[in-house]
């Protein structure tokens, strides 16, 4: 059975000081969880603060993007040796957010993720559908575009999918757990017809994921986790989310 696997995503909330305080609130929340994996993504000023406090916790540190350039003249940018320097260890890459507002492409996504590796980064790739493309039944053929242009010449290690509908994400809006298994599912036979190790892989869903849906949608065979951005910003309710993850 995969471990489930929890990943909060900040997005751009918390100030360095917000950070410490979220991180001395939640920790003494989760000190007792070992059937979850327990991610936290900062913004890039807030990871030496959370670095220095998650250190000898389980909870493990990720960045919320990365430059695919591993050094050089490009004003603004972070590199992946940057990140495991600031005390990370996986990234979150090609997130709606950053595909929308910032233009990233498939193949941007897919030279972000070869580079993160090649320094010892896990990675979190992100896909998933708008809601104008579901409406015309292109879900599937959305997530096999973005699954192979993400992930060619690339190995399934290190790599955990999110599924997140974009119509989902800061909406409210969940997917229904059926919609979830079934969008996994289809994620699963990709990497399975593809790649080796498949089976292996964990795929989170992300969209609108609260302490009041985590426990449903993890009932799902194929749901292996969350990734959440929202909920995830109160120490309460992102542990409860944790907690509720943990299947029976
Ligand atoms: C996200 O940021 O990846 C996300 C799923 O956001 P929310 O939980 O707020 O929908």
């Amino acid at each position: 059975m995969r471990k489930p696997f929890i990943a909060a995503n900040w997005k751009m909330n918390k100030t360095a000081e917000e950070t410490e305080e979220f991180i001395n609130s939640f920790l003494p929340l989760v000190k007792d969880v070992s059937g979850a994996d327990i991610l936290l993504a900062p913004p890039y000023t807030s990871l030496g603060v959370a670095a220095r406090l998650l250190k000898s916790s389980h909870v493990i540190l990720a960045a919320q993007n990365v430059f695919y350039e591993e050094k050089g003249a490009y004003t603004g940018e972070i590199s992946p040796a940057m990140l495991k320097s600031a005390g990370c260890s996986c990234v979150i890459i090609g997130h709606s957010e950053r595909r929308q507002y910032f233009s990233e492409t498939d193949t941007i996504v897919n030279r972000k993720i070869k580079t993160a590796r090649k320094n010892g980064l896990d990675v979190i790739l992100c896909i998933g559908e708008s809601l104008q493309e579901r409406e015309a039944n292109k879900t599937f053929d959305v997530l096999d575009r973005q699954l192979a242009g993400s992930l060619a010449d690339l190995p399934l290690d290190r790599i955990t999918v999110a599924y997140e509908p974009i119509w989902a994400i800061g909406t409210g809006k969940t997917a229904t757990k059926e919609q979830a298994n079934e969008a996994h599912a289809h994620i699963r036979q990709w990497m399975r017809k593809h790649k080796e190790g498949a089976d292996a892989v964990r795929i989170q869903y992300g969209g609108s994921v609260t302490p009041d849906n985590i426990e449903s949608l993890m009932t799902q065979p194929e749901v292996d986790g969350a990734l959440v951005g929202g909920a995830s910003l109160k120490p309460d309710s992102f542990a409860k989310i944790v907690t509720g993850a943990i299947k029976n």
